[in-house]
């Protein structure tokens, strides 16, 4: 059975093609799906019988299994899709007065590893298909209107963000036709400002995206140095931050904000000190370097989420005000972030689902942690110390 729900329109338009049919009735087919929700080819009325008959016997639209809902007490929903083969990705809908936010996954798992992340602890097993990234949105939507009895032509998820597991860039081929799909008048119809790609770097597919379908751009920056963000973000090694931040400002000339979203998770010791504020600023604003221009750019701080055995701690309020306010005193709009869902596990890098680890990354950090406590020695007696300056030795728990 061909899912209906991996295509695009001009990926429908050429399964149409193959079937004999016009191309054009792909954009009916596609509004079914996609607008009303119809899974099944043999409902939709308005399409001749027998392209009705011969779609029906050929091809659906399949959604995904749901293994588990989870309702917060705030209302943030979470679910949990079935992808087989034993993994399972996490979906978060996130209602808010006038708006209601997807969160959706890109992989079973993620492979970038970053040091304070729950789907990174898990490793990776496979990127998901274009099908299984939309049907987290497809579910979602069509069961939301359903549930909230919402008035024909009214939307459930109005924007979506790519924060969920995963690395979306580094499943490009798949987010692509995924992003059309949200895009498209015909399909979900959401805005290129409503739809956010959040990455941890990587530097060529920013600048493909910024070709092939510029929707609003997040980066996880999480350091205001090379030093630290190699240690927090491994793939900070292969795209250091100037890299990153030049690729920003090419994607800047094509992007629907002129702004990139920078996040930045607070790590009690790690990367929250008035020191490293003023660090991110001076980076930020280009001050540091003459040779390097700033970049525009709104600043997320993100309090981080605790999970089991990340040895790691959020900053306290009063150190993420007083982070914020450096940056706000230095023009540059910031916001926290508002934990939503943390009491499901449903919070920002607190997403495991589960994932057949394929990468090995657990033997791989037990290794890693037994090295660097060999090498322990010189460290100084508290972290917060450790962490204040720049170019101070740091080290991570
Ligand atoms: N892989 C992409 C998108 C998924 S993560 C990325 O890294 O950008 C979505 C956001 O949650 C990222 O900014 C990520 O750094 C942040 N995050 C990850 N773990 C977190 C945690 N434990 N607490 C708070 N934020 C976290
Ligand atoms: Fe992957 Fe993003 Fe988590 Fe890093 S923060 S491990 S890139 S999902």
């Amino acid at each position: 059975m061909v899912n209906l729900l991996q295509f695009d329109r001009s990926g429908l338009a050429d399964f149409c093609a193959e079937l004999g049919e016009k191309r054009f009735r792909a954009t009916q087919l596609f509004r079914w799906i996609h607008q009303h929700g119809e899974r099944n080819p043999a409902a939709m009325t308005d399409l001749a019988k027998s392209l009705r008959d011969r779609l029906a016997a050929k091809a659906a639209a399949v959604p995904l299994p749901v293994a588990s809902e989870q309702v917060a007490a705030d209302g943030t929903i979470k679910w949990l899709f079935d992808v087989g083969d034993g993994n399972a990705v996490e979906t978060v809908f996130i209602p808010e007065p006038g708006r209601g936010t997807l969160c959706i996954s890109s992989q079973a798992g993620c492979a970038v590893n970053c040091r304070f992340c729950a789907t990174g602890h898990q490793g990776f097993n496979r990127n998901l298909a274009t099908s299984e990234i939309v049907a987290q949105l497809w579910y979602a939507e069509f069961e939301l209107r359903r549930r909230l009895a919402l008035a024909p032509g009214e939307r459930a998820v109005s924007n979506v963000v790519m924060m969920g597991m995963g690395e979306p860039l580094q499943n490009y081929a798949a987010v692509v036709p995924a992003l059309r799909i949200m895009l498209d008048d015909h399909g979900y119809g959401l805005s290129r400002r409503r739809v956010t790609v959040s990455t941890s770097g990587v530097v060529p597919m920013i600048d493909r995206l910024r070709e092939d379908c510029p929707v609003a751009l997040a980066v996880s920056l999480h350091a205001p140095d090379d030093a630290l963000r190699d240690e927090l973000v491994p793939l900070n090694r292969k795209y250091p931050i100037d890299e990153l931040f030049a690729a920003c400002r090419r994607y800047l000339e094509r992007a629907p904000r002129d702004f990139i979203t920078i996040e930045y998770c607070m790590l009690d010791g790690v990367n929250d000190s008035p020191a490293q504020a003023e660090a991110l600023l001076a980076l930020l604003r280009g001050d540091d370097s003459p040779l390097r221009p700033g970049l525009s750019c709104k600043i997320n701080l993100i309090p981080f989420n605790p999970f089991p055995d990340s040895g790691l701690r959020r900053s306290s309020p009063a150190r993420i005000a007083a982070f914020a306010a450096v940056l706000q005193h230095g023009g540059i709009v910031t916001t926290v972030r508002r934990t939503r869902g943390d009491d499901i596990a449903a919070a920002c890098g607190q997403l495991a689902g589960e994932v057949q680890d394929r990468t090995h990354v657990g033997d791989r950090r037990e290794r890693s942690t037994a090295a660097r406590a060999e090498h322990r020695i010189a460290a100084p007696a508290s972290r917060r110390e450790s962490a204040g300056g720049r170019g101070t030795e740091r080290t991570l728990p």
